[in-house]
C-alpha cells in the first residue's frame, strides 16, 4: 500500500494464465486455451501455476441439473453455469501458497450421485523483489491504541469477503482501473525502517491526486473504509467470491450497496492512509486467495 522507487516492469509471468477444460470421468478430451508452455498440463494432466495466478477451470457436465464445487488447499471453489453443459470456476493460487505439488479436488454432483476428481497441481515460486522502505516510526511501530486499531480493520476487511455471491457480477473482460505507472511491487517483500513485514498483496500503481479510478468491472460496492495504513478505500464485490480493493483514495464517490457498472468512476487516486505519495493500491481477493491483479485482465473472458 506504499509507492516507492519503482523496481522493473512486473514480468509477463503473471500472463501464464489458462484455461483448462478438465478431463471429465475420462470422456471429456483436456482442451487448454490459451497456454504457455510452463503451464501445460503435463502427461500426467498435472498443471502448473505460479503463485498469484489464477487458474480458469471449465468443467464440462453431462446432465444439466449437475452442480460442481471445488476446493483447492482448503479453501472453497464455487463454480458457476458458463454456456450450455459447463461450469467454470476460478482458482487462486495464494502469493504465499507453499510452492510444490497441491491436490485440486473437485466434485460433479448430479441425480445419479456425486463425482469426485482429483487434479495435480504444482505451484511454482515466483520471483518476488524487495521493497525496502523507511517510513515515519510512529507509522511502523504502532503505539497500543493505533494497533488495535488495526486489528480492527483488518478484521472488519476479512469480514467483507464472506459473502459469496452465486453468481458472476462481471460482464466481459477486466480492465485496469487507473492509467499510471505500475510499480511492479505485487508480493514483494517488504523491508520497513530495517525489519522484515508482511509482503505487499496488491499492485501499487502511481498517478496523480485526483485521477479517476474506475472499477475494472460490473460489481456491488460492499464496503468504504478509512483505515489507518489503506487510507479512505473501496470494495466491490464481483461475485462468486472475487473482491476487488481500491485503496489511498482522495476521494470515494461510491455507497454501500451500490451497483458499479465496469469503468465507472469510484473515487479519486490519493495518498490518503500510510502512502508515501499518490498512487493507487489495487488489491483482489478472490476465494481466500491474494491474487496478482493483473492476472485478472489477462483472464481470456470474451465480451
Ligand atoms: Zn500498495
Amino acid at each position: 500500500m506504499i509507492s516507492a522507487s519503482p523496481p522493473p516492469h512486473p514480468s509477463t509471468s503473471w500472463k501464464f494464465l489458462f484455461v483448462v477444460c478438465l478431463l471429465l470421468a475420462s470422456i471429456f478430451p483436456i482442451q487448454i486455451v490459451p497456454s504457455a508452455e510452463r503451464n501445460r498440463p503435463g502427461a500426467n494432466g498435472q498443471i502448473n501455476g505460479k503463485q498469484g495466478q489464477v487458474l480458469w477451470v471449465n468443467v464440462p457436465i453431462s446432465q444439466p441439473q449437475a452442480k460442481v464445487s471445488g476446493v483447492f488447499l482448503k479453501r472453497k471453489i464455487p463454480f458457476f453455469p458458463n454456456g450450455d453443459n459447463q461450469y467454470a470456476g476460478m482458482v487462486g493460487i495464494d502469493m504465499e501458497d507453499p510452492p510444490g505439488m497441491q491436490e485440486l479436488s473437485i466434485t460433479v454432483h448430479s441425480d445419479s450421485g456425486s463425482d469426485h476428481l482429483s487434479y495435480s497441481v504444482l505451484i511454482i515460486k515466483e520471483d518476488y523483489t524487495v521493497q525496502r522502505l523507511t517510513l515515519p516510526k510512529n507509522t511502523v511501530d504502532l503505539d497500543a491504541k493505533t494497533l488495535k486499531r488495526v486489528q480492527q480493520e483488518k478484521k472488519e476487511l476479512t469480514e467483507a469477503f464472506h459473502h459469496i455471491g452465486a453468481h458472476p457480477l462481471w460482464d466481459g473482460p477486466f480492465l485496469e482501473p487507473v492509467n499510471g505507472r505500475v510499480t511492479g511491487v505485487f508480493g514483494s517483500r517488504r523491508v520497513i525502517n530495517g525489519q522484515p513485514r508482511n509482503p505487499h498483496s496488491g499492485e501499487d500503481i502511481a498517478a496523480p491526486k485526483g485521477t479517476p479510478v474506475q472499477a475494472i468491472n460490473k460489481g456491488i460496492v460492499v464496503k468504504t473504509v478509512d483505515h489507518f495504513f489503506s487510507g479512505k478505500g473501496v470494495v466491490l464485490d464481483h461475485g462468486v467470491g472475487l473482491f476487488s480493493m481500491y485503496f489511498h483514495l482522495s476521494e470515494i464517490d461510491v455507497t454501500t450497496g451500490q451497483t458499479i457498472q465496469k469503468g465507472e468512476a469510484l473515487g479519486k487516486v490519493g495518498a490518503t492512509g500510510r502512502a508515501t505519495g499518490p498512487h493507487l493500491h489495487w488489491g483482489i481477493h478472490l476465494n481466500g486467495s491474494r491474487i496478482n491483479p493483473y492476472a485478472l485482465t489477462a483472464l481470456p473472458i470474451s465480451n
